[in-house]
């Protein structure tokens, strides 16, 4: 008998849109031919009808609740405090974007059946394998390359590397809900406070879809792993960024119907000289 897969892709979803997101990511792994388990981590707001596709793509799915925090700290993180406290000035947060719910990510740290696991964001996509992480240290993360060089700085919690554990969870709890803690930029802010060593990964691990027009030597297709689109997403219908991201999108919607990979190569950046 094979022994079950100690290593595991996961993803959240906590609403029907970041279930579209979610379908493209798995079809996306499926075609770097991972045989690692895919497992999505929902909450009760996902319906039957939203999951039914990805026990058909072979999945799976578990439910968690949200984390048992403060009153106080929920409404701190409510989507208005989150926005009105630590404005986004560089692009656009979709309506369907719940800032507390991101910290349900967390969860992934009591799936103790898996020696290893990769998180990624359901909005993002992965274009070639890269089960190589699961040899790679907690926490290992990319920095949250976008704008300048000053973004090396911060980590990017779309895609990292962890090692579940109970006792590490019960720790996260603690130091997340410490008295008056706010995290600005939510599950993100927090890990990087949390693992104050991390492991930096190559951009490449995590190419934040502005790179595309806010640094154009730095994309590279033949080096990109995981794209990721962050702020605005590319199921969105007419984003303040769309005519600039056009050829990310078309890629998007190509595997979320499914399609395989485009020659990546082939889609020249018009920035790049
Ligand atoms: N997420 C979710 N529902 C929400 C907010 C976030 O399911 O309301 C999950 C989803 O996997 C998403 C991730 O948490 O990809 C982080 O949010 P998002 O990707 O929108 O943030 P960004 O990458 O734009 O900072
Ligand atoms: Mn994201």
């Amino acid at each position: 008998m094979t022994q079950p897969s100690r290593h595991a892709y996961i993803t959240l979803v906590t609403n029907p849109d970041y279930a579209k997101g979610a379908t493209a990511l798995i079809n996306s792994l499926h075609q770097t031919g991972t045989k690692a388990d895919l497992v999505i981590l929902h909450t009760g707001a996902v319906t039957r009808a939203d999951l039914a596709p990805f026990l058909d793509k072979g999945c799976r799915l578990i439910e968690v609740a949200h984390l048992p925090l403060s009153d106080a700290f929920n409404q701190r993180h409510a989507r208005g405090n989150v926005h009105a406290s630590a404005p986004f000035t560089k692009g656009r947060k979709p309506d369907f974007h719940t800032p507390l719910d991101n910290f349900c990510k967390l969860r992934l740290w009591e799936l103790t059946e898996y020696d290893r696991v990769v998180f990624i964001d359901a909005d993002a996509v992965v274009l070639r394998n890269i089960d190589r992480l699961f040899s790679y240290p907690e926490f290992s993360a990319a920095p949250n390359v976008y704008e300048s060089l000053a973004d090396f700085h911060r980590l990017n919690s779309g895609v990292f590397v962890a090692t579940p554990s109970k006792e590490t969870f019960a720790r996260m709890l603690q130091a997340l809900d410490a008295p008056d803690a706010f995290w600005p930029r939510t599950d993100q802010t927090f890990l990087q406070q949390f693992f104050p060593d991390w492991h930096g990964l190559p951009v490449y691990f995590n190419m934040l879809q502005y790179v595309w027009f806010t640094m154009p030597a730095l994309w590279d297709w033949n080096s990109i792993s995981v794209l990721h689109y962050q702020y605005e997403k590319p199921w969105e219908t007419d984003h303040p960024k769309a005519a600039q991201l056009q050829p990310l999108i078309n890629l998007w919607h190509a595997l979320h119907a499914g399609k395989a990979l485009p020659d990546l190569a082939a889609m020249n950046n018009p920035e790049v000289a």
